[in-house]
């Protein structure tokens, strides 16, 4: 396990994918009745930006940064709907407008979580299980915030079916590992086998077109429900060997999230300067 999430927080597809998770929680909270996250692949959990991963790779600056200076800060302009819960996570972390720390997945689902919801996060790496602890733990005791040194795919037999019966799962692993597609969508069919209602987001890098052509034609197969596909593509397509955009697959989405996204990648795209406005969105029922 090479991959550490240091080196990318507050990247384009960081941002994505928070603003994506915030809006997703904020829909399961329409409810009174509480629900459980499950984070699979979970991550440290917070980030300084200024410590030496961050800054070798300065990633940030393509994501976090112009969204902040945007909207965050003290000067910003009041975010849009949209990017309001997303947003708020990140002012809580930065009071004084300066921006420092970035919320991981499961800090953001922590701060989001109302007390009849439930958070479980797994994490795999030593070292990064042991930061999680650090970071979103102190809140920890509280009864439903649960983090596990363990790996997230197995999670999901220990896990499922969730007692609530109403469930997301985010599912975010590194692609390291060549058969990481099988393995997701095994985890796919066990979730679909002992719980089909709940709503699964998967994570995927966009960089080689006939790989994801391939992957979404396995998920079609796999008759798992309705599933959305979300790409916003950040640079042309030009080349495989490079990530060009984040992606997301989800089975069960909520009924208005193409709606929310098709609204929402446009705006990250202005403010991200990606250089590519609705061209660079590809959101699409499979
Ligand atoms: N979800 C996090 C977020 O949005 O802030 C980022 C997660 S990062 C892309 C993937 C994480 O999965 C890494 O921290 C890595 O150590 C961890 N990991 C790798 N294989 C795993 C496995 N089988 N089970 C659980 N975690 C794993």
């Amino acid at each position: 396990m090479n991959y550490r999430h240091a080196y990318h927080a507050g990247h384009i597809c960081d941002v994505v994918k928070h603003a994506t998770l915030a809006l997703l929680i904020a829909y399961m909270q329409r409810k009174e009745k509480g629900f459980a996250l499950l984070d699979t692949h979970a991550g440290y959990g917070l980030y300084d930006l200024h410590d030496e991963k961050a800054q070798k790779t300065k990633e940030s600056e393509a994501g976090i940064v112009p969204l902040w200076k945007t909207f965050g800060g003290e000067d910003g302009l009041e975010p849009p709907e949209l990017l309001a819960a997303y947003l708020r996570c990140l002012k809580n972390l930065n009071p004084d407008g300066e921006l420092r720390f970035y919320a991981g997945s499961p800090f953001l689902a922590r701060q989001m979580l109302r007390p009849q919801d439930r958070l479980i996060a797994c994490e795999a790496h030593p070292d990064d299980f042991a930061a999680l602890r650090r970071t979103v733990l102190p809140e920890a005791d509280r009864k439903n915030v649960q983090l596990h040194h363990r790996d997230g795919y197995a999670a999901l037999k220990a896990f499922l079916p969730f007692a609530e019966k109403r469930g997301l799962i985010l599912i975010d692993p590194p692609y390291e590992k060549p058969d990481e597609v099988d393995a997701l969508l095994k985890a796919l069919m066990l979730i679909n086998e002992r719980a089909p209602q709940v709503t699964v987001a998967i994570w995927y890098p966009v960089k080689d077109r006939p790989t994801l052509w391939s992957f979404h034609e396995r998920l079609r197969e796999a008759k798992l429900g309705e599933v959305l596909i979300a790409e916003f593509l950040f640079q042309p397509e030009l080349r495989a060997d490079r990530l060009n955009g984040t992606g997301f697959a989800f089975v069960n989405p909520p009924f208005i999230l193409q709606e929310q996204l098709t609204a929402l990648f446009p705006l990250l795209h202005q403010t991200l300067e990606t250089g590519m406005g609705a061209e660079g969105s590809i959101l699409t029922m499979l």
